[in-house]
């Protein structure tokens, strides 16, 4: 009778609970995913091709791709604000267009990379944040765990996709860079993090006293704005980027483990 009641506690107390509790898991998620993509992806398949990145992948490079994003999807809630109806359309391939490019900027680090964000918030423009008492175009606050973006800005930086602006990179990021110097886990190797900063350091310094650098102006405030719009130039121009800043680009093909310029077959 006892080995009858503890069979049926199992199989109606603990087995659920486990379940639920395994769900949470990224392991779990992995592997549900990898066996059974087709019943977990979250949003349509037909939404692939709007990363250029991904045409250029090898298929097991795809499948990591596809898992990367389906895994941000998952654990990030992406909400629009202040939206009048028929004002956006596609709320979904903005939602993937986000977690492709967060994965195409990660794709070769670690998968704790955005593990501190859960919450992304787009408002139609500027915005202002109580916090700063200021109005901006995007905000990262790693504590909270949440990114602002003003869809105005986000969606100039893919309308001009050459010029070196993308707001969307830019905060993201600002994620990867507070959340591996805020947290206890590493999404950067330590010897690559510290040669890429002596690299940006010098070109800081350099940026004070030449006015037509070939970053903005903007870039050479602190160490964290500086590492911001050298991503959104590393994934936006690399070209010109090697050009005119070999040994930083160098620099950030060592720390984010890979090259934009080799993987879309670029010439330089
Ligand atoms: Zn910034």
């Amino acid at each position: 009778m006892h080995w009858l009641l503890f069979i049926t506690m199992m199989a109606v107390v603990v087995i659920p609970i486990a379940l639920v509790a395994m769900q949470e898991q990224r392991w779990f998620k992995k592997i549900l995913f990898y066996h059974f993509p087709k019943f977990l992806r979250p949003i349509s398949h037909q939404l692939k091709p709007i990363n250029v990145y991904y045409d250029k992948l090898t298929p097991e490079e795809r499948k990591r791709f596809e898992w990367r994003v389906y895994y941000f999807l998952d654990t990030t809630h992406i909400e629009f604000r202040h939206f009048r109806s028929g004002q956006l359309f596609n709320y979904n391939a903005i939602r993937y267009l986000i977690a492709s490019v967060a994965t195409q900027m990660t794709l070769f680090l670690t998968e704790d990379c955005f593990d501190a964000f859960n919450r992304i918030i787009i408002y139609p423009d500027t915005y202002y944040s109580p916090v700063t008492k200021k109005f901006h175009k995007g905000e990262t606050n790693p504590a909270a765990g949440y990114i602002i973006l003003s869809w105005n800005s986000f969606y100039a930086g893919f309308i001009e996709s050459s010029d070196g602006v993308n707001l969307l990179m830019h905060e993201l990021a600002h994620a990867l860079w507070l959340e591996n110097k805020l947290f206890d886990y590493e999404l950067f190797d330590e010897t690559d993090l510290e040669r890429y900063r002596l690299v940006a350091r010098k070109i800081m310094e350099e940026m004070h006293s030449n006015e037509n650098h070939f970053f903005r102006k903007y870039a050479s405030i602190n160490e964290d704005e500086f590492f911001a719009v050298s991503v959104e130039n590393f994934f936006e121009r690399p070209v010109p980027f090697k050009k005119t800043l070999p040994e930083l680009y160098s620099a950030l093909t060592f720390l984010l483990k890979h090259d934009p310029i080799i993987h879309l077959n670029l010439r330089i």
